[in-house]
């Protein structure tokens, strides 16, 4: 998207953002439901595609680009976007990077649209960190497939009209070469969905178990070729991991802000603890943390676009960015001394929504290694 029309689209978010959204934080947090009206004003936005590609109905962002509307949409309950975080992200990928021109004709612009919400099933009881355990199966019926098995925790399930279901298609293959993946409706017989998960924080953002019960599904219900799926779900959370360090980022500002706007307020020992060095000190790391955090994102986000690398800036970005935000939260917590543990104050509620972004989309210790792993092949091929 041209770079004039981009900075339009960004303001509009930032402006709905603060203006309409964090006002509701309170009621969102009580309800755990984001309400209608900024779920719809959300799709007239094109929230629900933006990186999508333009032809199939979506934004067509750049990664550079998304990672900025990111920063913006992270200033607020990280529940907004969720909401449209599947769709975009780790499911709307999904058939971005392997679905067939018709598979992406007939089903991306309903993704893109927010007709559709979309939900990436991988995660099962025994099968987290390490998903090419996964024991859910697919086994050939004729000209279909027949999935048996069920998932954990899949963001936006109770709400979901479709799921990317990763499944064991030929159990003699190594663990992640005999896995692929399908798109299964949700009313499809056979599927049901779990209570909604009782979470520490980020209520309004929903995730529920999925069970797949001799659920029949049609030939064209695989998305790219069998025994593709694991390389489909890595490519697909490497964008992702992008994705939610952006976030990060966007929350560290918030967070940043709440900082300084209560230690400017707040007034002991006959002037405002922002005087404080002490407490000036908590500002000045967690503002390092700000900038290193979003440059870092950035440079992973321009290096990813131009095909240079998709796998270790992205890793990086995740682990700093996620680690980040969690040191910022609390800081911000001590800076509010008393209040900053109490219901009701933001930062409090901050404080419990960032600590899932160092265990989904890969925890820190699996960055840890994919970052390891990068470094020692890179450094190990073009020597020192
Ligand atoms: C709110 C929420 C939303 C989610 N949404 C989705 C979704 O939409 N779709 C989906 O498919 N999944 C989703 N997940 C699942 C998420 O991706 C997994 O929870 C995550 O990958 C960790 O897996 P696990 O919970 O099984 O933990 P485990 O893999 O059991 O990890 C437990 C601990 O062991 C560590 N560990 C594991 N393996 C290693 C290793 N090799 N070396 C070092 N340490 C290791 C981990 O870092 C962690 O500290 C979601 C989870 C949550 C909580």
């Amino acid at each position: 998207m041209e770079a004039e029309e981009f900075d339009e689209i960004r303001l509009a978010v930032r402006r709905f953002v603060r203006e309409q959204v964090v006002p509701r934080e309170p009621e969102i947090e009580e309800s755990d439901e984001i309400p209608e009206a900024i779920r719809k004003a959300a799709a007239d936005m094109g929230l629900f595609g933006f990186a999508l590609p333009e032809e199939y109905g979506g934004l067509g962002l750049s990664m550079e680009q998304e990672a900025r509307l990111v920063f913006e949409l992270g200033y607020t309950t990280p529940a907004f976007r969720s909401l449209f975080g599947t769709n975009n992200g780790i499911a709307g990928h999904v058939l971005m990077l392997s679905a067939s021109d018709e598979q992406k004709a007939e089903f991306l612009p309903k993704v893109a649209s927010g007709e559709w919400t979309a939900s990436f099933a991988l995660t099962e009881t025994d099968a987290g960190s390490d998903p090419a355990g996964l024991k859910t199966a697919a086994v050939r019926e004729g000209d279909g497939w027949v999935i048996t098995g069920s998932k954990r925790y899949i963001t936006n399930a109770p709400v979901a009209d479709v799921f990317m279901v990763f499944a064991r298609t030929d159990p003699d293959a190594s663990p992640s070469k005999g896995i692929s993946c399908f798109l299964v409706p949700a009313t499809t017989p056979g599927v049901s969905v779990g209570p909604k998960d009782k979470k520490m924080g980020q209520a309004g953002a929903w995730t529920a178990d999925v069970y797949f019960d001799d659920v029949r599904v049609p030939a064209n219900a695989l998305i790219g070729g069998e025994g593709l799926g694991y390389a489909t779900a890595m490519a697909c959370l490497a964008h992702g991991r992008l994705h939610i360090a952006a976030l990060c980022m966007g929350t560290t500002q918030r967070l940043v802000d709440e900082m300084v706007a209560f230690a400017t307020e707040r007034v002991q020992g006959g002037k405002p603890i922002a005087e404080h060095q002490l407490i000036q000190a908590l500002i000045a790391d967690s503002q390092t943390d700000l900038m290193a955090g979003r440059s870092l994102v950035l440079e992973a986000a321009r290096a990813y676009d131009s095909g240079e690398d998709t796998k270790l800036g992205p890793a990086c970005a995740k682990y700093f960015a996620s680690e980040a935000v969690g040191r910022v939260a609390d800081r911000a917590v001590q800076v509010h001394g008393g209040a900053g543990y109490m219901h009701g104050i933001a930062v409090e509620r901050f404080y419990r929504d960032v600590r899932l972004f160092r265990i989904y989309e890969g925890t820190s210790q699996i960055q840890q290694l994919v970052i390891a792993r990068a470094t020692l092949k890179r450094v190990s091929a073009v020597g020192r």
